[in-house]
């Protein structure tokens, strides 16, 4: 069963046209990393994916079930209130800017959502964010304040919050573009070790050896549609112009 799929999805700002039929699937244990020129729609297929942004036309479905549908001639289904919990509690979200609660501490970060929104027990969801925070190489940060951070260590946080809530699915929007490069690596390692427990991701990003790596399935999309796609090593060997001008333009 896919864990997402998201089937001939159109997507428009006004005239333009930024997601133009594009369909994937992502199952249990499977990375796919989206990879593309800025302006390309990585963001809003992602976004899309997360209920932040409404379709035009397409559909987006959860465990085997259709969240959300939209028939290009203005019928559109989204959940909503106890349907759309369930649907949010599928996934978790790490953006590019972290967005920390500046006035709770690390801890609290992450603890917050399970306790006040899962209603889960405070003393299992502390123990938990604990073993998150060893994971990310922050144990000692439990009581600091995300100013007292660097970049790196903040979004470390940002993803085990996301953690902390069980997601059956992490989205990445390029997670590491706000970092100075020496910060970088550290959180590609942390992204990478979730891979290898089987947790299935969908990550935007600019990393190209990175994506390479971690990746069970890339897509490069360019102005609205997906160029090329498949497994890694097909991607990034392919001979399409687009993908190797954008490789080109990286180098
Ligand atoms: P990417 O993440 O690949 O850089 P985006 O999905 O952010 O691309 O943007 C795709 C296109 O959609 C861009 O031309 C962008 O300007 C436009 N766009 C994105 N969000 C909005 C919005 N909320 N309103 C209007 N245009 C938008
Ligand atoms: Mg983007």
């Amino acid at each position: 069963m896919a864990l997402l799929e998201m089937k001939n999805i159109r997507k428009s700002f006004g005239d333009l046209e930024v997601i133009k039929d594009i369909s994937l699937r992502v199952d249990e244990g499977e990375v796919l990393s989206i990879i593309g020129p800025s302006g390309s729609g990585k963001s809003t297929m992602l976004r899309c994916a997360a209920m932040l942004e409404t379709i035009d036309s397409g559909e987006i479905w959860y465990m085997g079930e259709r969240a959300a549908w939209a028939d290009g001639h203005g019928g559109l289904h989204y959940p909503k209130k106890a349907e759309l919990k369930k649907v949010r509690s599928c996934f978790g979200l790490v953006f590019q800017n972290f967005n920390l609660f500046p006035h709770f501490s690390v801890i609290k970060n992450i603890t917050d959502a399970p306790i006040h929104n899962q209603k889960r027990d405070r003393d299992e969801v502390y123990a938990e964010a604990k073993e998150l925070l060893a994971k990310m190489g922050l144990s000692d940060k439990a009581d600091a304040y995300p100013c007292q951070l660097s970049g790196g260590q903040c979004q470390r946080v940002a993803i085990a919050r996301a953690l902390a809530l069980n997601p059956k699915i992490l989205y990445f929007d390029e997670p590491t573009s706000a970092l100075d490069p020496e910060l970088t690596g550290e959180v590609l390692k942390v992204i990478k070790s979730l891979a290898d427990l089987h947790i299935a991701m969908v990550i935007v990003t600019h990393e190209m050896n990175f994506a390479r790596e971690i990746s069970d399935h890339v897509m490069f999309m360019d102005k609205g549609i997906v160029e090329v796609e498949g497994s890694a090593e097909s991607v990034f060997n392919t001979d399409n112009a687009r993908m190797q001008a954008f490789l080109g333009k990286l180098r």
